[in-house]
């Protein structure tokens, strides 16, 4: 199965022509999954080989406008270009609280409808996940609660306090989890787990040994020994080719004011992520619009510029030194493949 990783937009604030708002995809099997939906996403979509009508989750970092001003627009155009031939699945989307309250307002305020249904699954921020709100009009509007449409109308998910973690979704290839990051909004970041697959069954041996396939091949495969006619005990080990180890992509955003508030670079930031996920590549992603994509950086730029993203490679590297980590840069429309990590 394949799996991998689209940067659609990679600056920070607002869209420029050279970097978009944050966005990126993950893809497998067909199936996309977005996370963070800045202004102009449906554009980036358009310009890259994959489908906005192949989204079926959406994941939503915090509430800042350059990760979230793109959704509504987004699923107005999906809704748009749905095929008549084909019953609309549900979208599900995860993000802060506030989020479900900001996409009816702005679907219904714009006399939108969306000919599929969708249900928004709201993270419940703690209290020391941002700085004290002022108890003003964002505080009022968290409080309250809208009248749901038709449609599921979506959880709430609290902190699992015990592991620090939020349990969003578990199906039988993927586990994910959300994790609280610290900003000016509350943040969340999000782990995919995909599920170690079993080896096969190594019929070949198994016909030469004279097992016939028939339930003795279900309980090998599942862990199982067997003790054949002739006495012979046979081992799962014996017979199941290697198991297929689970693949991981971990999606941070880190901020540059807390890491300057704290000393720290945020590049130097990442790499502690990376190094605590024990991530065997980190790639940087939504940098400040002063920062050139690297298919524009000409040739002797560099040389203690400030604003220049290699500089932050540069950074992330020395912090990852003895991780074997490798760092990567990424552009608009950058393709990660997630290769699958054989054990031997
Ligand atoms: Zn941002
Ligand atoms: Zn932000």
């Amino acid at each position: 199965m394949t799996m991998d990783l689209t940067f659609l937009g990679t600056g920070s604030a607002y869209p420029s022509p050279h970097r978009g708002a944050s966005a990126l995809v993950l893809r497998t099997e067909g199936d996309c999954w977005l996370f963070d939906c800045g202004e102009g996403t449906q554009t980036q979509l358009m310009k890259s080989q994959l489908k906005a009508s192949r989204i079926t989750k959406v994941f939503i970092t915090h509430l800042h406008g350059d990760h979230l001003f793109g959704l509504p627009g987004l699923l107005c155009t999906v809704s748009l270009n749905l095929s008549p031939a084909q019953p609309p699945a549900c979208v599900d989307i995860y993000g802060p609280r506030g989020l479900r309250h900001f996409l009816r307002v702005a679907l219904s305020l714009s006399g939108s409808q969306l000919l599929f249904p969708y249900a928004v699954h709201e993270l419940e921020p703690t209290a020391d996940q941002c700085p004290p709100e002022p108890a003003g009009r964002r505080a009022g509007l968290l409080r309250r609660r809208e009248p749901a449409p038709a449609g599921a109308p979506g959880r709430t998910i609290p902190l699992d306090a015990a592991r620090d973690r939020y349990a969003l979704l578990e199906d039988e290839r993927f586990v994910v989890e959300a994790f609280r990051l610290f900003h000016r909004l509350p943040s969340f970041g999000f782990a995919v787990q995909e599920r170690d697959r079993p080896g096969r069954l190594n019929t070949q041996l198994l016909r030469d040994l004279g097992v016939k396939p028939g339930p003795v091949y279900g309980r090998l495969k599942g862990g199982e020994a067997v003790t054949l006619e002739s006495g012979r005990v046979l081992t799962p080990e014996e017979v199941l080719e290697e198991a297929v180890p689970g693949r991981k992509a971990t999606l941070a955003d880190g901020h540059r004011e807390r890491a300057v508030e704290h000393g720290h670079s945020t590049p130097a930031m990442a790499a502690a992520v990376a190094r605590a996920c024990q991530a065997r590549k980190l790639v940087l992603y939504h940098f400040s619009q002063r920062y050139r994509p690297l298919s524009l950086r000409a040739e002797g730029d560099g040389d203690g510029d400030d604003d220049d993203v290699v500089e932050l490679r540069r950074q992330a590297e020395e912090a990852l030194r003895d991780a074997g980590t490798e760092v990567v840069l990424a552009d608009d429309f950058l393709t990660i493949p997630i290769p699958i990590k054989r054990l031997r």
